[in-house]
């Protein structure tokens, strides 16, 4: 992958980012993202904030040598600190991170956030806290995708600010309303492979000495709850 050959998963949140945006990609890495757009003509510039320096310096090169450092701007800055009043961000990626710090970092500094309309989320694991914040902080979700790239799943979330965001249940939290809706291939083979791996630490927690019914109940539940949607999506 590079500039020109983001990703599948990279290319869908792109596909995702308004055109004339000004956007801020937090843990931008090499920051792929906002040159690709940049070089497209799709973003009228932006941020690519990262954490850690030497990624920060992979962004900072990569812009550089492709002559965009009068539109994008490398911030070396935890989460939503990389976003200053005067970049007038209107569009937030965070891409490839566990959904729990995502939601982490949107939180944070959510002030950041003030004249942001649109937020283009894709985290690898532990996408219902990602729906969570977006309903309980003014987001209303528009769209979701689910990809599938060497061996593994990836979920897009695209929510726009809203008054009053749908108030999902905690079925449409964990599978995704639009997702579970589409039921496509992609989604049924994830949540299959889901439900076998989650029986298999079901019998391994079972196996232990002594065991433990919290978890066994959890677990339990969990299996269930996959097990009703596959059957109601897949008949
Ligand atoms: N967004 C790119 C993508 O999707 O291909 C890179 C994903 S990479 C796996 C995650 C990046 O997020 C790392 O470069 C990491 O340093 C950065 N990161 C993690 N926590 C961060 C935070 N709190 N603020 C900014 N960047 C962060």
């Amino acid at each position: 992958m590079d500039a020109d050959h983001l990703s599948v998963r990279l290319a869908t949140v792109a596909d995702y980012v308004p055109m004339g945006s000004r956007l801020a990609d937090i843990g931008t890495d090499h920051a792929y993202l906002p040159v690709n757009l940049a070089k497209r003509g799709k973003i009228a510039g932006g941020v690519a904030g990262e954490v850690v320096k030497g990624p920060f310096e992979n962004a900072q090169h990569e812009i550089n040598k492709e002559g965009l450092s009068d539109r994008i701007t490398a911030r070396l800055a935890n989460g939503l600190q990389a976003i200053e009043a005067d970049d007038h961000i209107d569009t937030v990626a965070i891409a490839g991170m566990g959904g729990t710090l995502i939601a982490q970092i949107l939180t944070q500094d959510f002030d950041r956030l003030a004249g942001v309309n649109r937020l283009v989320l894709q985290p690898n694991v532990g996408e219902k806290n990602v729906r969570q914040f977006l309903m309980t902080h003014g987001f209303q979700l528009i769209t979701e995708k689910i990809v599938t790239e060497d061996g593994h799943d990836y979920e897009i979330l695209v929510a726009d600010r809203a008054d009053d965001p749908q108030q999902y249940n905690a079925e449409e939290l964990r599978f995704g309303p639009y997702l579970l809706a589409e039921h496509n291939a992609i989604f049924m083979a994830k949540w299959r492979r889901e439900l076998a791996r989650t029986k298999q630490v079901l019998a391994q927690v079972q196996s232990a000495k002594e065991v433990p019914a919290a978890k066994v109940a959890e677990l339990t539940a969990e299996i269930k709850e996959i097990e009703e949607v596959l059957q109601r999506v897949g008949a």
